[in-house]
């Protein structure tokens, strides 16, 4: 099977016998895929979902499945919460693993009370209307505010190997990149790779962590598996050439950074001025704010640090002077009730 011959559709997709995607379109902001890895009477789920709602949905659609082959481990690839805030919908008796800086971050950084106080109508009227209305357009669709932070159960460093229901299953940790950690689970049986946000496919990736070397060697450890189908965290389906795009845009956006810094501009107004090229149809370009930030700290180490608030507020500020459609965030017909 090819990877355009998997429809790129709200819901779940067989890739190869117990081997099932859940697809999210459009793959914006919080439209994240899952994974079902199924042997002998277990699965393994790859990712929860940015909320409760969004979560219970899937987790309904793969009943048919887990009822024979219930889910007994889980793998969160990274710490983004739309990769984890549903950890609490599965059954306590889950085993739920995570990269050891994914955990820490998961503590640490952006837990779902933050998300929801940013979006209360308080935070909205303090943060101006070009920040609130940005973090409306992009995350205004999820429930956030009844969310317990469920974190992981047994954590890695590099690699684990887990066997679910005779079925081998790799976990490597390709990370720092993305962010702190960043996992894919790799089935070699079935020749398919579920990447986490390694993998952006028709919407621009966003570097948390870096660098982007980290992130470039990451994408040619994806392609020496040769891995047939590959499920990136969000966006269609797809196989080593949209590796190489993901590749592609950073061997771009560095170029960029170079050229711009070269010329003293600062991280901003490189941003702001940046060429995209090829690039300029992908959604989500306003993280290049965030990314040329990151890629200005590669060339300049003592650039100041700017915290994750900072980075939303340059991405609404990029959106309102260059973005043409801006973000936004439907959630899957009847995911939200
Ligand atoms: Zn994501």
């Amino acid at each position: 099977m090819s990877a355009a011959e998997i429809p790129y559709t709200t819901g779940l997709h067989e890739l190869a016998p117990g081997v099932h995607a859940w697809l999210a379109p459009d793959g914006s902001w919080g439209l994240s895929n899952a994974g079902l890895v199924s042997g002998d009477g277990e699965s393994l789920l790859i990712d929860t979902l940015y909320d409760l709602n969004l979560t219970r949905t899937m987790l309904a659609a793969m009943a048919p499945i887990t009822a024979a082959h219930p889910i007994t481990h889980a793998l969160n690839t990274h710490a983004n919460g739309d990769h984890c805030y549903g950890n609490e919908c599965l059954d306590p008796s889950v085993t739920i693993h995570a990269v050891t800086e994914t955990a820490h971050e998961m503590e640490h950084e952006a837990p779902p009370e933050v998300m929801a106080a940013l979006l209360s109508p308080p935070a909205a009227e303090a943060l101006g209307p070009v920040l609130a209305g940005w973090l409306r357009r992009a995350f205004g669709a999820y429930e956030f505010t009844d969310i317990t932070q469920r974190t992981p159960d047994e954590t890695f460093d590099e690699q684990r190997t887990l066997t679910i229901g005779g079925r081998l299953v790799e976990l490597r940790n390709l990370g720092p990149a993305h962010t702190g950690g960043d996992a894919v689970a790799w089935v070699p049986d079935a020749g398919v790779l579920f990447t986490g946000d390694l993998l952006f496919i028709g919407g621009a990736p966003i570097m948390w962590e870096g660098p982007v070397d980290n992130w470039l060697r990451a994408c040619d450890e994806m392609i020496a598996l040769s891995p047939e189908l590959i499920v990136p965290g969000h966006g269609p389906v797809t196989d080593c050439d949209g590796v190489r795009a993901v590749q592609g845009y950073w061997r771009h956006l560095r170029e960029q950074a170079r050229q711009w810094h070269a010329k003293g501009l600062s991280w901003m107004e490189a941003a702001l001025a940046v060429d995209l090229g090829e690039y300029a149809e992908l959604g989500e370009s306003e993280r290049v704010a965030p990314n040329m930030y990151q890629l200005y700290r590669e060339l300049d180490p003592d650039l100041s640090t700017v915290e994750p608030l900072g980075m939303l507020a340059a991405m609404a500020q990029w959106d309102a002077a260059r973005g043409s459609r801006g973000s936004n965030a439907t959630p899957p017909d009847g995911a939200n009730g």
